[in-house]
């Protein structure tokens, strides 16, 4: 059992937090809404009166926050906890942010003594209140093994992707594949049903041939061809065009640093910023497939 502050219990670290308490943790939170942590609270965790307090002491310091200007604030900003986290306590951040920032922030707290890995997880809120999240981390091995047990209470994946920021990379790789894949599911569909083919039969066909891809297997975008899916569901719950749209202006600030090149990325991201601005931020991320179907 160990102590740890976490601090950011919104729609994924509110769930997290509840299942260190689970777990058997002492968890002392904290989040600027008061709702969050009468939530948490009553799930047994204790509540502490500000993110400093929540640091003070505990062996495991958790963020779970918006972005990379709110997660470097927090920490060294100029009221930053790094002051009160004790030296030999691991900084875990576990929110979506870019790899410049997580290393920043790795390099700021390497300075004062303390140890941090970064930790974005997959598995939207369905996983983390399953406690069911893949968390891919960036830091030492060291600190990697020291995490797992931690990371366990909340998830089932844990992969070591490399050095600090590795993590952060590794998860926008993959938001920007997956976004890359859902659109190019959805045109294809809807080129189907414009000539005349039931989507449920050319999902099924293009299942057991070489267009596979996991937007066909478990989310289908096209409403009404799967059960318990956002499609079919008029686009409520699962991962929002906001948050993709986000995860891949991120994708592209690395691409830049990196000079890689990365069309389909950019025409996706074009695609996502597009939705999101015709008023679909808020709709789950399958609804691209709107851009591309018929209005009667
Ligand atoms: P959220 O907006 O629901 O929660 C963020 C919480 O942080 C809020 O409760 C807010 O009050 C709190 N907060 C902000 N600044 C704070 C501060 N200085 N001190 C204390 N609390 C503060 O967001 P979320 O959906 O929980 O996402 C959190 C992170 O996880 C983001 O980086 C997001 O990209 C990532 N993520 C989200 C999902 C998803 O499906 N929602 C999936 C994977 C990753």
């Amino acid at each position: 059992m160990a102590t740890i502050a976490f601090i950011g219990l919104g729609n994924m670290g509110g769930p997290m937090a509840i299942n260190l308490v689970k777990a058997g943790h002492q968890v002392k939170a904290f989040d600027l809404s008061l709702e969050a942590l009468a939530t948490v609270k009553a799930a047994g965790a204790e509540v502490a009166a500000s993110a400093a307090d929540a640091a003070a002491g505990a062996d495991f310091v958790i963020s779970m926050l918006p972005a990379g200007k709110h997660v470097l604030g927090l920490y060294l900003g100029e009221q930053g906890i790094a002051a009160q986290i004790k030296q030999d306590a691991l900084v875990i951040d576990c929110s979506t942010i870019d790899a410049d920032s997580a290393r920043k922030l790795g390099a700021g707290l390497a300075e004062q003594g303390i140890a941090f890995i970064d930790a974005p997880v997959s598995g939207g809120v369905g996983g983390a209140k399953a406690g069911t999240l893949t968390f891919i981390v960036g830091g030492s091995e060291a600190d990697y093994q020291k995490a797992l047990p931690v990371l366990q209470g909340m998830g089932k994946n844990i992969f070591h992707a490399g050095a600090i920021g590795a993590g952060q990379v590794a998860k926008i790789c993959n938001n920007m594949l997956l976004s890359i894949l859902m659109v190019g599911t959805s045109e294809s569909l809807q080129m189907g049903i414009d000539n005349g083919l039931d989507p449920k039969v050319l999902s099924e066909i293009m299942l057991k041939s070489s267009g596979r891809n996991w937007t066909l297997e478990l989310y289908n975008p096209c409403p009404d061809v799967m059960e318990n899916v956002p499609s079919s569901n008029n686009y409520q719950g699962g991962f929002m065009v906001d948050l993709m749209a986000k995860d891949l202006g991120l994708a592209l600030e690395a691409a830049t640093q990196s000079q890689s090149s990365t069309p389909m990325g950019a025409l996706a991201r074009n695609l996502y910023v597009a939705h999101q601005r015709a008023g679909h931020g808020k709709l789950d991320f399958s609804s691209i497939f709107k851009l591309f179907e018929k209005k009667a």
